[in-house]
């Protein structure tokens, strides 16, 4: 068998590899199998590509392949032990942003090295490529760096809004399609500049223009960008399994999309056209009334009296990684014969399934972790909410209040519980900027400081309460 042959055996088995990595990572359950999946594809398809490399260049060429595969491997390495869980979205984003960037490259390579054969239509098809994957590279780099700077709050997360915003996405767009009808017409080095400069622009004004709390969407959408930035770079270098991932990439993520939208009753057009939400002022919202306090041994002793709890976890609990004393109270007040369960926002945290992930590694059993429509009617007969670290997953402006930037957005119902503890540090505003009326409600009261020293203290406080309990056999509340 030659080595052509082999290699795009072995594309094959790297593309149903991915295929059962994208499956398995579908349920929790079969996560983790999924990865395994994902890493043994990545493997096969590496080892094929530069096999197959190593059929036509150079002994320097193939070294300097395996020099930078394993700069690159090393670096990945690394970046991925050192990443925090609350890092993730960022790394995520400045990685999208690398495969745009080399989209672009591989473009541009495209044009400065045109193969000699190619002639007639197929030389015309081949430009239009280079000019689509040139375009797709650079939207998806300055998006996604813009996307790196907004979540990791190098810079305002609200939405930019220049004059005439539309105008000038669609204006770019239309520029777009005339100059690739040019190009392919009469390729030159001056409309791939043109159209390099105007996708950087683009890019960068589309994610710019997206407000705090549909980041989410600009995070999957980016996703889906980089995959079809990859399966344009696939067409140009006649890379089958590249074409294949891209799209696996492409169409997974442009649906991750969508379900996130419709998760958070957003129109998917609207959001990647720019921007949902409304310029509206979030600053109106200044003071709302008085907030009350709580301690954490008053807390204890709410939850002492409580028959069924429910945990609204957001970033916070991810910030002070106050999973483990979170899942030690669970099953504490669990034992106590209190029913607990967790309410999920499908966007609570900063990246799809974040709070599934920390409980999972904490170990909460998968049945008490409840999706948001799952469990929204239950907050009404229900004893006590433990708002753990979320603020604009709970927040009632969303449902009560149509000029909030978040208007529209499901939210989880946590105020129609009897009582509501808000755990954060400060009466600060949440990651979309928007004050939170939740907070000053009559049932609600806020526990300051670091969730997870807070939770602590709940449970030392449970434990104390717990000692006097054989005096107390006869009496009950
Ligand atoms: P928010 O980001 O709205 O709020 C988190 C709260 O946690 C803050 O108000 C903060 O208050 C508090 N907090 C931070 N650190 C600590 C700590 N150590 N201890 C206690 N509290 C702490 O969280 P939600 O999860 O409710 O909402 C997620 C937001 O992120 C949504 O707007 C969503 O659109 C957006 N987003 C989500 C993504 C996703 O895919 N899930 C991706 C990108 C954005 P304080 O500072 O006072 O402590």
């Amino acid at each position: 068998m030659s080595t052509v042959t082999a290699a795009q055996a072995a594309y094959v088995v790297a593309a149903l590899l991915f295929i059962l990595s994208l499956a398995g990572l579908s349920q929790h359950r079969t996560s983790r199998s999924g990865v395994v999946w994902g890493i043994a594809g990545m493997v096969v398809a590496l080892a094929a590509t530069i096999g197959l490399a190593s059929e036509s260049i150079t002994v320097t060429g193939l070294a300097l392949i395996v020099v930078a595969t394993a700069v690159g491997a090393g670096i990945g390495l690394w970046r991925a032990r050192v990443v925090e869980m609350t890092g993730m979205p960022e790394l995520i984003a400045i990685m999208h942003s690398l495969v745009g960037l080399a989209a672009a490259f591989v473009g541009w390579n495209g044009y400065l090295d045109v193969d000699a054969e190619l002639s007639g239509s197929l030389l015309g098809i081949h430009h239009a490529e280079v000019f689509i994957g040139v375009f797709i590279g650079a939207v998806t780099f300055t998006g996604s760096v813009v996307a790196y700077l907004k979540l990791s709050a190098r810079i305002d997360s609200r939405p930019l809004t220049l004059p005439g915003k539309h105008v000038l996405n669609v204006g770019a767009l239309v520029a777009f399609a005339g100059l690739t009808v040019a190009f392919v017409a009469r390729p030159n080095i001056g409309l791939l500049i043109a159209v390099t400069v105007i996708a950087l622009a683009l890019g960068a004004h589309l994610v710019a223009s997206i407000g705090g709390g549909d980041m989410p969407v600009v995070v999957s959408m980016l996703n889906s960008y980089s995959g079809w930035a990859a399966a344009a770079s696939g067409f140009l270098l006649s890379n089958n399994l590249l074409i294949v991932t891209g799209a696996l990439v492409g169409s997974s993520g442009a649906y991750l999309s969508y379900i996130m939208c419709k998760a958070m009753n957003r129109s998917f057009i609207s959001v990647i056209a720019g921007g949902f939400g409304t310029p509206a002022a979030a600053a109106d919202e200044g003071e709302q009334g008085e907030h009350r306090e709580i301690s954490a041994e008053e807390t204890a002793e709410l939850l002492r009296d409580a028959s069924s709890v429910i945990i609204t976890p957001g970033y916070g609990m991810a910030v002070a990684q106050a999973q483990y004393p979170v899942a030690e109270l669970a099953r504490k007040l669990r034992e106590r014969g209190v029913e607990v369960r967790f309410g999920i926002h499908p966007v609570a945290g900063r990246l799809p399934g974040h709070m599934n992930v920390l409980l999972a590694e904490a170990n909460v059993p998968y049945d008490i972790v409840l999706e948001m429509d799952e469990i929204n009617d239950d907050f009404a007969a229900t004893s006590v909410v433990l708002v753990i670290g979320a603020n604009d997953t709970v927040n009632p402006a969303a449902t009560d209040n149509p000029a909030s930037p978040i208007a529209g957005m499901p939210v989880l119902h946590v105020w129609e519980a009897a009582d509501v503890v808000v755990f954060k540090r400060s009466m600060a505003a949440g990651y979309a900027g928007v004050q939170n009326p939740l907070f000053f409600r009559e049932n609600s009261q806020m526990l300051f400081g670091d969730a997870k020293q807070r939770v602590e203290d709940i449970l030392r406080a449970l434990d104390s309460l717990d000692a006097p309990v054989p005096e107390m056999a006869g009496s009950s509340r």
